[in-house]
């Protein structure tokens, strides 16, 4: 997730905002007699005061969510176009096929050349946006330090396998009852081993949480008036006072 603070602060604000406005209806802005609003839209988050055009009424700011790319499916769609796969109905796309070296050694028309060029250039463009996908993906999934993981787990896994294969044999092999002694506690003290690195390791990388979406695109906030900081609830129309009753005593 990129560092956007404005955008967070603005996220935060408009949700804590919004609680207040739900657990006080009838609470809006200096001057206004509207209760706020909170819309959402697929892409956009408004705060309005509820009043139009008047002053500084109306439209308070208005938050872009950021917009994601879910890895695995464009992982997929930019090695399609790598490898030149999948199928058009445009006899003018010729995207999908490698034929730099076709145009250089026959003479083909320029429009056909033109075509090749840039079905070239696109498909350069894909290889680089991949490399930029996976380094995204890494970085955002802390992908080196998990893939370390995944190694060290796997040689304490092999060294492990390879002592307790050593050990079996040779206590097939001997009759010293010292040294198969010696061997028994040799083959305990791997499981002990076991439990003690090896378990943590596994258990740390199932713990891992795994976000597959990169963000392709900032969330921005824009924001147009500052009035709901100046916030009022409505006053209670008083109720009229009950005239006291005559005092018969003087106190
Ligand atoms: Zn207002």
């Amino acid at each position: 997730m990129s560092d956007n603070t404005q955008y967070k602060d603005a996220l935060i604000d408009f949700h804590k905002e919004r609680l207040l406005s739900l657990s006080n209806p009838s609470l809006h802005c200096e001057g206004c007699k509207n209760p706020r609003q909170f819309i959402s839209h697929q892409d956009k988050l408004i705060f309005t005061c509820g009043s139009q055009g008047n002053g500084k009424c109306g439209v308070q700011y208005e938050i872009t969510i950021p917009q994601y790319n879910y890895v695995p499916l464009e992982y997929k769609r930019l090695s399609q176009c790598i490898r030149g796969e999948g199928y058009t109905d445009d006899i003018d796309d010729v995207s999908r096929y490698g034929l730099e070296t076709t145009i250089q050694t026959y003479e083909f028309s320029k429009h056909f050349q033109d075509s090749v060029k840039e079905a070239s250039e696109y498909r350069k463009q894909c290889e680089s946006d991949r490399t930029k996908l996976v380094s995204q993906y890494q970085a955002h999934n802390n992908g080196e330090s998990r893939i370390q993981k995944i190694h060290d787990v796997s040689r304490i896994r092999h060294t492990n396998a390879t002592k307790r294969l050593k050990i079996q044999k040779q206590m097939k092999e001997t009759d010293d009852p010292m040294q198969l002694s010696q061997l028994r506690k040799e083959y305990v003290d791997l499981f002990v081993n076991e439990r003690e690195e090896l378990f943590p390791k596994i258990q740390g990388l199932s713990g891992d949480v795994i976000d597959d979406y990169v963000v392709i695109k900032d969330g921005s906030v824009k924001r147009l008036n500052t009035t709901y900081t100046q916030t009022t609830k409505p006053k209670k129309k008083r109720k009229p006072r009950k005239k006291k009753p005559p005092a018969t005593e003087e106190s």
